[in-house]
C-alpha cells in the first residue's frame, strides 16, 4: 500500500508500475487529506464561513470539495469571504490586515501538518492576536491504517510511507503495525531512486519473512526539530475519535484543540459541531483510499468523472489518486482531449 498521495503521484509520474514485475501490485492508501474529508466537516467549514465578519482562509485543494449542499467555492461565488493561502502562518498576516474581521482557518491535513498549525496558534497567542481561529480537521494515519488492515477484504503485504511522517508520528507506531500484521514497512523520500530502494527493501523483508520498519531511504529530520514539533503539537492538540470520508469514525485518529486555547478553536467560538453530513456523490473514493481498488476500477473514471468535471474528492484534489491517475496514466490523446 502506497500510503501517501504524493508518493502515488510520484509513482505515476515516473511510470514505475510499468517497470515493476507484474506480481508486485501497488495500491493506494488514505494519504490524501482532502480525499478523506467527510461532507460533515466541509459543512462545518461552510457554516462558519457564512457567519458575519468572517474571512475563511484555505488551501486551494479544499475549495471545491463538496459538503452536503455547498462547498467553500460555491459560497465564495455567492459572496462569502474566502481567501486562498499557501501556509497557516499566512492567516496571521490576513488577521493583522483585517482587525475588524475574524480569520478562520480550516486546518486540513495529516500529522505532518500539525506542527505548523500549532506554531501559528502559539504565535497568535503570544502576540495577542485574537481575531484568528482554527477549525481543527487534522487526521492521524497510523490508527487509520490499523483500521484498514483489520478489513478482511484488504490483503496488504507492506506499507510504503512518506518521510513526512518521521517529523511527528512515532516511528514506533509503524514498527508496531508491521509487527502486528506481519507486514513490511518502509519510509522513503520522493525521488525515483528513494521509492525503488524502499520497494526493494519491502520485497526483501517479505521474501525473508521479517517484519520491520526501514527508514534507510528517508530524509530524517534532526531529533531537535522532531522534539520541537512534538512539544508544540502536544501543547495545542490532543487526539479524539474522528470521522473519515468512506472509512467511518476511527478511534483517536484526529486532533482537537486543548481547552486552554479555546479562543483559537473556531468550533467553540462559533458553537459548530461536525455533523454526519450527506455524501452527495456516487463515488468509489472509499474503495480507492483503502487499497480495495484503483481508479480504473471505478466506472466513472475518465468518463463521467474527469478533472474538469470531478465527482469525488480523489479527482478534485491535486494529490488525489484519481486526478494523478488521469494526469499520468490515461493514454496521451485522451488526456489531451480532456486537458
Ligand atoms: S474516478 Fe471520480 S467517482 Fe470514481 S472514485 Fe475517483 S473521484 Fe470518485
Amino acid at each position: 500500500m502506497v500510503v501517501c498521495g504524493a508518493h502515488n503521484q510520484a509513482i505515476l509520474r515516473y511510470r514505475l508500475r510499468e517497470e515493476l514485475p507484474s506480481r508486485l501490485e501497488l495500491v493506494s492508501g488514505p494519504g490524501c487529506s482532502v480525499c478523506v474529508m467527510p461532507a460533515g466537516h466541509v459543512d462545518a467549514f461552510v457554516k462558519v464561513a457564512l457567519q458575519p465578519d468572517v474571512i475563511t482562509t484555505t488551501c486551494e485543494d479544499l475549495l471545491q470539495v463538496p459538503g452536503s449542499r455547498e462547498s467553500l467555492a460555491s459560497i465564495r461565488q455567492k459572496g462569502a469571504l474566502v481567501e486562498v493561502i499557501s501556509s497557516p502562518r499566512d492567516c496571521l498576516d490576513v488577521a493583522r490586515r483585517n482587525p475588524d474581521k475574524i480569520i478562520v482557518y480550516p486546518a486540513v491535513g495529516f500529522e505532518a501538518t500539525a506542527p505548523s498549525v500549532a506554531e501559528t496558534i502559539l504565535e497568535a497567542a503570544s502576540e495577542g492576536i485574537t481575531n484568528f481561529c482554527v477549525i481543527p480537521s487534522i487526521r492521524l494515519l497510523p490508527p487509520t491504517i490499523d483500521s484498514i488492515m483489520c478489513d478482511p477484504e484488504v490483503d496488504i503485504d507492506g506499507l510504503l510511507c512518506s518521510d513526512h511522517v518521521t517529523t511527528i508520528s512515532d516511528t514506533e507506531a509503524y514498527t508496531a503495525l508491521a509487527k502486528k500484521y506481519n507486514i513490511s514497512c518502509c519510509i522513503a523520500g520522493f525521488d525515483k531512486s528513494d521509492i525503488l530502494r524502499g520497494l526493494i527493501s519491502m520485497v526483501m523483508q517479505i521474501r525473508h519473512g521479517v517484519s520491520l520498519f526501514d527508514d534507510s531511504s528517508a530524509v530524517i529530520y534532526s531529533s531537535e526539530d522532531n522534539q520541537n514539533a512534538r512539544r508544540m503539537v502536544s501543547e495545542v492538540f490532543f487526539a479524539v475519535d474522528t470521522a473519515w470520508r468512506g472509512l467511518g469514525t476511527i478511534a483517536e485518529s484526529g486532533f482537537v484543540i486543548r481547552d486552554e486555547l479555546s479562543l483559537y478553536d473556531a468550533t467553540k467560538r462559533f458553537n459548530v459541531r461536525f455533523g454526519e453530513g450527506e455524501e452527495r456523490c456516487s463515488c468509489h473514493c472509499d474503495m480507492i483510499i483503502s487499497g480495495r481498488g484503483l481508479p480504473p476500477d471505478c466506472p466513472s473514471f475518465g468518463m463521467a468523472c474527469t478533472p474538469q468535471n470531478p465527482i469525488g474528492p480523489c479527482m478534485i484534489s491535486s494529490e488525489g489518486i484519481c486526478a494523478s491517475y488521469f494526469k499520468y496514466n490515461l493514454e496521451p490523446s485522451r488526456a489531451a482531449q480532456h486537458a
